[in-house]
């Protein structure tokens, strides 16, 4: 049997006995400042909430008909049924424990129908082959071999969710006992000015920036927790003097880097260097299609030449791969087919949506975010280029995961599995339903350019600790935020009993922006209408085409500002 989360303040996990009384104290300290929700009705089909609920739009979609009295949307596979008895944990807890070679499990995935292999290797996992076997359904060995056995981020993503079932056992969402996703805003500096910034990134470094010798520090704890991928970010990370050396240290754990840039200062050069030292994916960012408009909107003239060039460069340069990221506002809307397009004529492997959220500098614009419908209709339409095929499409609206659910074929349609990555079938359904949505402080972790860790670069208010302090692992799992983030329970509005929470759980950041609650519903879903309404008539959220300014009567919450 799958354990659900139990509700926030009773859960017990293996964290120390001290890390557990304190979460417990902050749990009834939240509870007490906090009720769950006033409407006692737990139903997924309540009306209070918005014009649709999630049951009726479960209902209403082909590809969920039929599924779980449709309160529940839920997908299996047959491994769950072992996770839950003891003598799999007591082998998960074997295989994933690490030694001087590693884990033994990346020596059962390393002779898994691999000639080469040490004979004593073969023979001695040989049971865990066939358990491989066993489970891989139609999949090829050789499939299985190249793309997982082979792949170490992969390998090390394992180890860790082999570490975390081991720890947790199977819940939903899953517990990890490390993330999976870093992204470092690796400096504040900026050559630009752009007005939707989460970072607030300014001309020159913060003065107490982490040293390039902590920075490799940072480098070796993630790379010793098997973090497998690494995004650096900023800020402008290529204007930082520590970058190479950064990547070079981070190839040593063989953990998946990419970076995020602007893309004013990416050459055939730099793309090379970027290539040597090992990283695979490039994300270059536009606002417009129309080189006034993203200029305008980046505070410089020729930002939108250099960052198409750019782009060239790093399609030029072989084992890169391009994303074409863009955060979508008021202001840019009506482009994004357009801009879709442009990202696959230029040779771009990727679409990165971001959803804009009002933090950092990007509360200035708090009037150019979309409401709920149009993230809506712009979902659908990302979802539409996914299942066509033509290009990647990756998103940070957590709701992407239920709209591919619910659009797309079961058997055969992609389903985006977390905010990185997606994959087809039930499989991926079944994946995003441990790992999927929201990844704040959970999956995912943020490290800000002076060492701070939060649950994510749009809660840059919410500090988990600084690696300056304490261990990483020690700042993830003591975090007093790691109990709301890990409980999808425990939220408010729809995201309380909507039937999609096993796959998104609503954006923490834009509940906190707009509530000044980290377990406050998502007001960007069609299923919150009523609430993004009530932030409308309340003067705190207001959507207006003229993003240029904002509009004065706007009340931003304490969060907004940072106070939190
Ligand atoms: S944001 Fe909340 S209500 Fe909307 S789909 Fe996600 S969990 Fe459900
Ligand atoms: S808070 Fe969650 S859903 Fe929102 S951007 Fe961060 S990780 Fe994504």
């Amino acid at each position: 049997m799958i354990r659900r989360n139990k509700p926030f303040a009773e859960i017990r996990c293996a964290a120390s006995a001290e890390a557990v009384a304190a979460r417990q104290t902050v749990a009834r300290q939240m509870r007490k400042k906090t009720t769950l929700s006033a409407n006692p009705d737990s139903s997924s089909a309540r009306s209070d909430d918005g014009r649709l609920s999630s049951c009726a739009y479960a209902q209403a979609n082909e590809a969920l008909a039929g599924t779980d009295g449709l309160l529940d949307v839920h997908y299996s596979h047959k491994l769950e049924g072992l996770v839950p008895k003891r003598w799999f944990r007591w082998m998960l807890k074997k295989i994933s424990a690490t030694g001087p070679r590693g884990t033994a499990l990346e020596r059962i995935l390393s002779s898994y129908h691999n000639p080469r292999a040490p004979l004593w290797d073969r023979v001695k996992f040989w049971p865990f082959h066939l358990l491989i076997d066993r489970t891989r359904g139609q999949t090829p060995p050789e499939t299985v071999r190249t793309k997982l056995a082979e792949h170490a981020p992969t390998v090390r993503g394992l180890v860790i969710t082999t570490q975390s079932l081991a720890r947790y056992g199977l819940t939903v969402p899953q517990r990890f006992s490390a993330p999976l996703f870093c992204v470092w805003n690796f400096t504040n500096k900026c050559n630009m000015m752009c007005r939707h910034c989460y970072q607030d990134s300014q001309p020159a470094h913060m003065q107490d920036e982490l040293t390039l010798q902590e920075k490799l520090d940072v480098v070796d704890q993630l790379g010793r927790l098997y973090v497998p991928m690494l995004a650096l970010a900023g800020g402008e990370p290529t204007m930082s003097p520590h970058l190479l050396a950064v990547l070079h240290r981070a190839r040593q754990y063989q953990i998946h880097t990419t970076v995020a840039t602007n893309g004013s200062t990416m050459t055939e050069k730099l793309a090379g260097e970027l290539a040597e030292a090992g990283v695979k994916y490039v994300e270059i960012s536009l606002d417009s299609v129309n080189p006034a408009r993203h200029d305008a909107f980046r505070g410089s003239a020729g930002m939108w030449d250099r960052a198409v060039a750019g782009m060239r460069a790093v399609v030029n340069t072989k084992g890169l791969r391009l994303g074409v990221a863009m955060c979508v506002h008021q202001g840019n809307f009506h482009e994004v087919r357009d801009m879709m397009e442009f990202a696959i004529n230029i040779g771009a492997g990727v679409f990165a949506h971001f959803n804009f959220i009002p933090v950092g500098r990007g509360i200035k614009m708090v009037n150019g975010d979309l409401t709920p419908a149009q993230r809506e209709q712009l979902l659908e339409l990302l979802n539409d280029y996914m299942q066509a095929g033509r290009i990647g499409v990756i998103s940070t609206a957590p709701q992407f995961g239920r709209v591919c659910l619910a659009r797309s074929p079961v058997q055969t349609g992609k389903t985006a599995c977390s905010h990185a990555g997606a994959g087809a079938g039930v499989k991926a359904r079944v994946v995003g339903k441990y790992l999927g949505g929201c990844g704040a402080g959970r999956t995912y972790i943020c490290i800000e350019p002076a060492g701070d860790v939060t649950p994510c670069v749009y809660l840059p208010h919410r500090v988990m600790g600084n690696v300056r302090v304490k261990p990483i692992t020690e700042i993830f799992h003591n975090s007093t935020y790691y109990e709301v983030l890990n409980d999808r329970y425990y939220r408010l509005h729809h995201c309380r009993v909507c039937a999609f929470k096993n796959y998104c759980g609503g954006c923490r950041a834009r509940a906190d922006a707009y509530f000044g609650l980290l377990h406050a519903g998502d007001p960007g879903c069609i299923f919150n209408d009523k609430h993004w309404g009530h932030l409308v008539e309340t003067g705190v959220a207001v959507t207006s085409p003229q993003t240029e300014t904002a509009p004065e009567n706007v009340l931003l919450t304490p969060t907004r500002h940072g106070l939190g």
